[in-house]
């Protein structure tokens, strides 16, 4: 979702003027774009932020702008008394700040009136900043901003505020632009992504969203993530298994594998209702492919039932694991009410015992592909290969000397790993 945010905003960038530089030490104006899901994600926030200290203090006109979870939807005046140098701020998703900065600085102070429909254009008529037009194969699109649902863990909640989905017109002619300039795949984000739509009576279901979007054409493959164990309708489901666009990939997190784990979380689901869904999703869309998060270490967290975790992913086999280690979170009921008991070292030792057993899985589950020919979708060369996603998601790279990017193309597997595949052109 910050990837899509700050896309956002070098964008608007260039609305006023401004070109993209790959150096900071050339830059006029800097946006970094925080996020802060775990403590590793706040403290590179905080060093990237003490990197720019000389940078400013050297170049007082430098324009250092913050935007992201570090300042959520309730700003924070305390980090812009460590760092003085930051001028702008901006809650996430939100670059409006940054662009009446910038107007304020520019002939389009004169050019209209402070209204609203001033900056209309924010809302569907941005797209690719001009370095990736025509570069980017793959890009996000976010349907919606915010979550309602109260994971004791997360602080998306109070930092992003509550579900707030986007108008269809604006998601839809943002497509349409990012097509126009060259992107084959759209990957729509939402913090529940399955809730679309609900926040307004108006607006369609994700799968009326995606049916809609379907529609575009030279958009070649479409996603969507993260999904809700709770939210997931068969409507979803079967629109996934008819659309020809929309691949075979599902992102549904699970977290933990024991119900008292997941009724401390908050998650709202247990883990045999969890099993049930994985069944439903393998019965509806054949050939799937699950990606799920797991947390290891929450507060509390026995032995016991880290082995229930472990084996219930033993017992599914998904595609991929997404594992992180609890990390309280400022605000949270976790960090306010349950403490982080869960020794660092033994967090770790949980993590490495998951990260073994989905190493093994996914190496099975990926093997089955050797000898088959599968649809690959290119999108950028790096050390001499190209690198392309199957439907199902699986990074596959293939040496040739044509110019791939944004190919759909049969493609030989000849070999599989547990993270990657190598394969030939048919
Ligand atoms: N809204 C999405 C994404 C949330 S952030 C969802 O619910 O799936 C992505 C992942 O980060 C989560 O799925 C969770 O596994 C992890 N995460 C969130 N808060 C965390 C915390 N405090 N400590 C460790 N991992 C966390």
């Amino acid at each position: 979702m910050n990837v899509a945010d700050s896309r956002r905003a070098a964008s608007a960038l260039e609305r006023f003027g401004y070109e993209h530089t790959p150096r900071a030490d050339d830059a006029d104006v800097i946006v970094l774009n925080t996020c802060m899901v775990r403590q590793s994600a706040e403290d590179r926030a905080y060093g990237r932020l003490n990197g720019l200290r000389p940078l400013a203090t050297n170049n007082p006109n430098l324009v250092v702008a913050v935007m992201g979870c570090m300042i959520g939807v309730k700003g924070n005046e305390a980090l812009k008394e460590r760092f003085p140098f930051i001028k702008i701020v901006s809650a996430p998703s939100d670059i409006r700040p940054l662009v009446e900065y910038l107007a304020a600085q520019t002939d389009h102070q004169e050019e209209n009136a402070r209204t609203d429909e001033r900056f209309a254009w924010m809302d569907g008529e941005l797209a690719l900043p001009s370095y990736e037009q025509n570069q980017l194969v793959s890009g996000f699109i976010t349907v919606m901003d915010g979550c309602s649902h109260a994971c004791a863990y997360c602080i998306i909640p109070s930092k992003r505020g509550g579900e707030k989905s986007r108008p269809p017109e604006h998601i839809l002619s943002e497509a349409r632009l990012m097509v126009e300039q060259g992107v084959k795949e759209i990957i729509f984000l939402g913090q529940i992504v399955d809730r679309y739509g609900r926040d307004n009576p108006d607006y369609p279901s994700l799968a009326g969203l995606l049916r809609q979007v379907h529609e575009i054409e030279g958009l070649e493959r479409i996603r969507f993530l993260t999904s809700h164990p709770n939210q997931m309708s068969n409507d979803l489901l079967d629109a996934v298994a008819e659309l020809p666009k929309l691949m075979p990939h599902i992102e549904v997190p699970n977290q933990a594998g024991d119900d008292e784990v997941l009724a401390n979380m908050r998650r709202g689901y247990t883990v045999e209702e969890y099993r049930q869904l994985i069944q439903r999703i393998r019965q509806r869309i054949p050939g799937v492919s699950i990606a799920t998060d797991i947390i290891v270490g929450f507060p509390g967290e026995t032995e016991e039932q880290f082995q229930h975790t472990y084996d219930l992913l033993a017992e599914l086999r998904l595609d991929v694991a997404h594992l992180a280690r609890y990390s309280p979170r400022t605000g949270t009921l976790s960090e306010r009410k349950m403490p982080d008991d869960v020794p660092d070292e033994e967090k770790w030792r949980r993590f490495r015992l998951l990260e073994e057993l989905q190493e093994g899985i996914s190496t099975e589950i990926n093997a089955r592909y050797i000898d088959q020919t599968v649809d690959v979708l290119f999108e950028e060369k790096k050390k001499g290969r190209w690198r392309g996603r199957t439907p199902t998601y699986k990074l596959v790279f293939v040496e040739s000397d044509e110019d791939l990017r944004g190919s759909l193309l049969p493609v030989k597997i000849t070999w599989a790993g547990p993270w990657s595949m190598r394969g030939e052109l048919v």
